[in-house]
């Protein structure tokens, strides 16, 4: 690395690349490339990391605080806008108490900035509910592995996909959203088999050795029955199940149910097909289940996820390389979030009602208990739920667009307006969330600051500091420690005051638990090896880069074993009718695209990778019978509005099937509000919609 030369973790997904970023002497980024020697990349990266600056360099960024006028946003100091945010919440709070202000995070910050706002939020200004936009994608898989595991500890390492034999992705299109995944994939030289299951014909399943096309919202019963025939057939471990969980018996009298049949008829898959998907699996001597947002995004999103992990449990495909239930995530730093954000989980994978988990919470942090409340905070949907209803009357939105991403986008406005004062910290003012805020905080974007996000394979990887953040611009650290001290929060935050600080102490809270981090010395450390999968305690030297969890069959309930967790599978909340006769897919667009495009849209190389408007892919046979072309302009309904969009015909999508790119702000006009009952995670995935050409 050149001494103009600095190196960073990739801010957009969960696949946690380094990349370096070379600088002329002016501080102006020349060219970014893959860290050829980092474990993650390998020397790769995808078109989004090597154009990860150029966002911030937009004139769209934000850089003096704005406050809402009768002209509109105008701005003002630092000092006033640090005083407007603690007054105006300060007065909202003692009205109407401390569950009427709440905040919505991110999985886009560093962990340290989580765990700085989350207690910050809750334990220096006495709020109660704050959760994240991580809710949004792997919310399902949380609860999943809490239940079946002890623990939210996704088993795997990347090596795993050049290890496996035979590896099944479930609602998971890596080729174009983990492409350094993908990689990993591609690498592989066992001459794996790769089996998709998705109703769609994405890149992946078109590069896959076996696509099976489901039906839309039928995986669980498909893989009860693949279960089901596993068992009738004797192709389990027996061993490893009596040795390693609990729970098979009642599993197995549960799924007798799924039956071939059933399954055929629910799936849309023929016979010879799940007969051929269980053979497989049988065959495979390291079988790797694989998932993302197309099961984790349903209205049964968890107990999906755990039919993967049942199954990886009654085969012994678990705790040895090339196999595991694994949950891929989406955003830079979900796993961060899923350990401190304080929001579901207490700092530290520590559980708010738990009383012995708050004493000693309270005395690594050295503030009362009394602080620390004894329960988790409302999910997403329950608190914009209260603000509907009036009980949340003020909202702190940092580093997310709801305006543009939540499922029920035509009540989104409704809701809003119903509150009082509502102040959204962003790296732009221009997002659609931060135009309707009374109150915007102009933040650092990821290469302006310091700290660390967790990948999928439960590595830390170092955020460093490239640029300077343009204007008066601030870390989301410093802006909220800023309002700590404005507000008063006492003498306790005074050990948070940096990154570096908070590091520490996230080392001290994780001390006992799954995500023990505490052999990790610092930042530098992390520089050092390339990056740190958890856990690492104290003792523990670093003997390999690439760990997996569960190797000696002990899973993290008091017992040691983990769990067989099953329902019956439920039809979703909206299903077609002759009104709406077609079945509506969401997910990402293409590589160049990240969510609500607030940083890919700012890149003329990435914008010339995707169709600048919003399109519907359909199938032949039905264009055909509606008199529709390619390119024609078609109107999409639901019973919650309609959209106008562009045509495009492809073989990709089933008949009866449409997909719609999650990045345009109309597509959550269409989509219908169901919720997994135990996640509380969006099903973004099921949706009732008619499809007509324009003016027809
Ligand atoms: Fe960044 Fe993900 Fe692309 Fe890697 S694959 S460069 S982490 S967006």
């Amino acid at each position: 690395m050149s001494e103009n030369s600095k190196s960073t973790t990739c801010s957009y997904c969960s696949t946690g690349c380094n990349l370096n970023i070379d600088l002329d002497p002016d501080g102006v980024v020349k060219k970014i490339r893959g860290v050829a020697e980092y474990p993650v990349n390998l020397g790769k990266a995808c078109a989004k990391g090597l154009n990860l600056t150029e966002p911030f360099v937009s004139r769209e960024r934000g850089t003096v605080p704005l406050l809402k006028t009768e002209e509109g946003l105008k701005p003002v100091s630092w000092a006033e806008a640090l005083e407007t945010f603690c007054s105006r919440m300060k007065a909202i709070h003692a009205e109407y108490g401390s569950e009427s202000t709440a905040f919505i995070s991110t999985g886009q910050i560093p962990s340290e900035e989580m765990a700085l706002l989350g207690s910050i939020a809750k334990f220096g200004m006495g709020m109660l509910h704050g959760d994240g936009n991580t809710r949004q994608c792997m919310a399902s898989a949380v609860v999943a592995y809490k239940q079946a595991f002890g623990f939210d500890a996704p088993p795997y390492t990347y090596k795993d996909f050049e290890e496996t034999d035979t590896m099944i992705f479930v609602g998971a299109n890596p080729a174009i959203a983990h492409p350094i995944m993908w990689n990993r994939v591609k690498m592989n030289k066992k001459d794996a088999k790769i089996i998709v299951l998705d109703p769609r014909c994405t890149k992946t399943a078109q590069a896959a050795s076996h696509h099976y096309p489901l039906a839309p919202q039928s995986d669980l019963t498909l893989l009860y029955a693949v279960a089901n025939l596993l068992i009738e057939r004797g192709w389990i471990k027996q061993d490893y199940i009596d040795a390693h969980t609990v729970g098979f018996q009642e599993f197995k009298a549960h799924i007798t149910d799924y039956t071939l049949e059933r399954a055929t008829k629910e799936s849309g898959l023929d016979s010879d097909q799940i007969e051929e998907l269980t053979q497989l699996i049988h065959d495979g001597e390291a079988v790797s289940f694989w998932w993302t947002m197309g099961v984790n995004q349903s209205h049964q999103g968890v107990k999906t996820a755990q039919a993967m992990i049942n199954i990886a449990l009654m085969t012994g495909n678990i705790g040895r390389p090339g196999t595991g239930a694994n949950s891929i995530t989406g955003q830079a730093n979900a796993m961060g979030s899923r350990l401190f954000s304080n929001t579901t989980n207490l700092l530290g994978g520590h559980d708010f009602t738990n009383a012995g988990h708050r004493r000693k919470v309270a005395a690594i942090l050295n503030i009362s208990e009394k602080r620390i409340p004894d329960r988790p905070s409302l999910p997403y949907n329950k608190i914009l739920e209260d603000v509907k209803e009036g009980k949340i009357k003020a909202l702190w939105i940092i580093a997310t667009n709801p305006a543009h991403s939540w499922i029920n986008l035509n009540e989104f406005d409704e809701i809003v307006s119903k509150l009082d004062f509502l102040v959204v910290q962003d790296i732009y003012p221009t997002t659609a969330t931060a135009k309707i805020a009374d109150l915007y905080l102009p933040a650092a974007a990821s290469g302006e600051k310091e700290g660390f996000f967790i990948n999928s394979e439960r590595r830390l990887g170092h955020v460093s500091k490239v640029l300077d953040p343009p204007g008066e611009a601030k870390s989301d650290f410093d802006i909220i420690y800023k309002l700590a001290e404005t507000w008063g929060c006492g003498r306790w935050i005074e050990r948070w005051s940096s990154p570096e600080k908070v590091f520490q102490i996230l080392k001290h809270l994780s001390a006992g638990q799954p995500c023990d981090i505490t052999g990790i010395r610092d930042y530098a450390h992390l520089d050092e090896c390339g990056g740190i999968q958890w856990p690492l305690h104290l003792e523990q030297g670093l003997e390999s880069n690439e760990r997996r969890l569960y190797e000696d069959g002990r899973f993290f309930h008091s017992d040691g074993k983990a769990r067989f967790c099953f329902r019956g599978s439920e039809v979703p909340g909206e299903v077609c009718s002759s009104e709406y006769p077609f079945w509506l897919l969401t997910g990402r667009g293409s590589v160049a695209q990240w969510h609500t495009q607030t940083r890919t849209g700012k890149v003329e190389k990435l914008k010339r990778m995707y169709p600048e408007n919003i399109y519907v892919e359909l199938n032949p046979n039905d264009a055909e019978r509606l008199g529709i072309e390619s390119k024609d302009r078609v109107i999409i309904a639901s019973n919650r509005g309609s959209v106008e969009a562009e045509a495009a015909v492809t073989g990709d999508v089933a008949p009866g099937q449409l997909f719609i790119p999650m990045h345009y702000e109309a597509t959550n006009r269409l989509t219908f509000p169901a919720f997994d009952p135990e996640s509380f995670q969006p099903a973004f995935k099921s949706a009732a919609v008619s499809l007509k050409k324009k003016n027809d």
